[in-house]
């Protein structure tokens, strides 16, 4: 079986409890995906020196985040590790040249379970996180991408999970229109991602109209390139457009390769 690849924007803390029209497109993709062998995740919320990857039998579920509401510190997302998986993907990561290290400690972030609580809310898909190094570039992400390419021909989906716009110095409560900004930049990352045009892709923070004020800096974007990486070729992608939160964070989703 061979995985396809998937970005997802995981937006705020809040898209836990309030799944909206995104949620419930990660929700119809897990079904029309099925249950993966295991899941392979990049957060930009665990960024390291080097490269590392959760080991845990039972990584915890990490609450990275303040001054939300009492019901999102509750949430558990209680899937299994599976050391075997984390350590086939240190395996595949030594090509990157990078320190790689397994951690035995370490949790999921949300920028991990909050989406897999939508796309498999059972929890019962084995999930290994690897980091996203503190250093790295679209470059850089994308050769990350294609150390674990090769998990998608044993089974595992690799996921990079970001926000496809994030200006959290624009962040608004409540339901406001989307800023033509976020809007025109997700329609051109959009337009290069179902051209399956990979150059583009690694040059559109300097390229993209507003690229600067949708991503001031670039560490919710890099997973982009993380997914587009695993993929096995320049695939053009499935788009899942879930809209724009708060006036400014996309919810775009997209997934590289074929549904079986
Ligand atoms: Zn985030």
């Amino acid at each position: 079986m061979t995985a396809p690849s998937l970005f997802v924007s995981h937006g705020a803390p809040t898209y836990a409890i309030e799944p909206g029209l995104a949620g419930e497109q990660l929700h119809a993709l897990g079904l029309a995906l099925g249950k993966p062998r295991g899941i392979v995740v990049v957060s930009p919320h665990w960024m390291t020196r080097g490269v590392a990857v959760t080991a845990s039998a039972r990584p915890p579920t990490i609450h990275d985040f303040g001054g939300f509401p009492d019901a999102l510190y509750s949430l558990q997302y209680p899937a299994p590790g599976d050391g075997a998986l984390a350590a086939r993907a240190a395996q595949l990561l030594q090509g990157l040249g990078l320190p790689v290290r397994l951690d035995d400690t370490r949790g999921l972030d949300h920028g991990a379970w909050v989406p897999l609580l939508h796309m498999y809310p059972d929890a019962d898909v084995p999930v290994v996180q690897v980091s996203l190094p503190h250093d790295s570039t679209p470059a850089t992400a994308f050769a990350l991408g294609q150390a674990l390419a090769p998990l998608a021909h044993e089974g595992v989906l690799v996921i990079g999970s970001g926000s496809l716009t994030h200006n959290l110095y624009e962040f608004r409560g409540g339901d406001v229109a989307a800023a033509d900004y976020a809007v025109e930049f997700t329609h051109w990352i959009r337009a290069a991602v179902r051209r399956g045009d990979t150059a583009a892709l690694l040059h559109a923070l300097r390229d993209a109209p507003h690229a600067r004020r949708a991503h001031p800096t670039s560490d919710h974007y890099l997973p982009l390139l993380v997914a587009a990486g695993a993929a096995a070729q320049a695939t053009p992608a499935t788009v899942l457009d879930g809209g724009i939160r708060h006036g400014m964070l996309a919810m775009e989703s997209y997934l590289f390769g074929q549904v079986h």
